[in-house]
């Protein structure tokens, strides 16, 4: 079964009121209904970033070992274990700071991922290169494998085949637009999406990055992540984080079945949205049209990147 032969996701208009005042086109790029297991963490912006590395391990000529990283509440940790337990491929995972039970985690460990707890000082060396080799060595034994068989998946799964990967979002909201658009929006939190959008976007286009987290290094984060200059501007918008990663107001939290919260940010004609990338980034948009900060007769595509519910 090779996962994702054809990855794409509608655009569709949003007939907001603020929009029409502003006289703006408001399109909504749903990534949110990608997904090969609906109802898990493989789903929007982490089905994209995967699907290349999971069509290599399926085509090796022995299921490699995946291994990544994230924190307690990684979408894209459990996604991976997700697809670790649909393609049959082992998954391990170095899951960062203190003991916490949690939905996410508890999925992943069902899906049959291994689970390894790291001290917060020792996740911070997860990027050098010597902790890694130590690793690769001691799991190469641990799972009888030959170390090229410890594939390394970075946090957040943005390698450089998965920001090329994102980039085909931007040909396919072009085709169903007949024309690049004026501007794009999207939420960010490794930057591996964003980096993926800016690298395909034409000239006229200009790119806006929300931020879930707080902190002004995206911007670096993200050109160190860009393999050529863009053509496309962009910019980070940073004063819409609402405090910091997990951090959003109280009444966007909604009691849910799944593992997170829905948000409730009380807009009609939205698509549903969590309260961790997607709310802010719907919000800061919101705002902003109100705010005249963007031309009337503009169109502007809101990626949305998924999240779990
Ligand atoms: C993981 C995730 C993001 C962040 O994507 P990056 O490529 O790491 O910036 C954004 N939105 C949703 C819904 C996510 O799950």
């Amino acid at each position: 079964m090779m996962p994702f032969a054809e990855l794409s996701s509608p655009l569709e208009r949003l007939y907001h009121p603020a929009a029409g005042e502003a006289g703006i086109q408001l399109f909504c790029k749903r990534d949110d209904l990608l997904s090969p297991a609906p109802g898990t963490a493989l789903q929007g912006n982490k089905v994209r970033k995967l699907a290349p590395v999971l069509r290599r391990a399926l085509a090796a000529r022995r299921p490699p070992l995946l291994v990544s990283f994230g924190g307690a509440y990684s979408n894209h940790a459990s996604a991976l274990a997700t697809a670790g337990k649909r393609y049959h491929l082992p998954v391990h995972l170095f899951i960062r700071g203190e003991e916490v039970d949690n939905p996410v985690l508890d999925r992943a460990v069902a899906d049959g991922a291994t689970l390894e707890r790291i001290s917060r000082a020792e996740y911070r060396q997860h990027r050098d290169e010597n902790w890694r080799s130590r690793q690769v060595l001691r799991l190469a034994q641990r799972y009888d494998l030959a170390p090229e068989e410890i594939w390394i998946i970075p946090e957040g799964g943005t390698s450089p085949q998965a920001i090329e990967s994102v980039s085909a979002i931007v040909g396919e909201i072009t085709e169903a637009l007949g024309d690049a658009p004026d501007y794009v929006a999207l939420s960010a939190g490794t930057g591996g999406t964003a980096a993926g959008v800016i690298l395909a976007a034409e000239a006229k286009t200009r790119i806006e990055i929300f931020p879930a987290l707080k902190g002004s290094w995206m911007r670096e984060e993200i050109n160190s992540r860009l393999p050529s200059p863009p053509k496309a501007s962009w910019t980070c918008i940073h004063d819409h984080h609402f405090g910091g990663y997990g951090r959003f107001p109280q009444e966007w939290r909604i009691p849910s079945a799944g593992f997170a919260t829905r948000a409730d940010i009380s807009e009609p004609g939205l698509p549903p949205l969590e309260a961790i990338y997607t709310a802010k980034l719907f919000s800061g948009v919101l705002t902003r049209i109100r705010q005249g900060c963007y031309p009337p007769g503009s169109t502007i595509v809101v990626l949305h990147t998924g999240g779990i519910y």
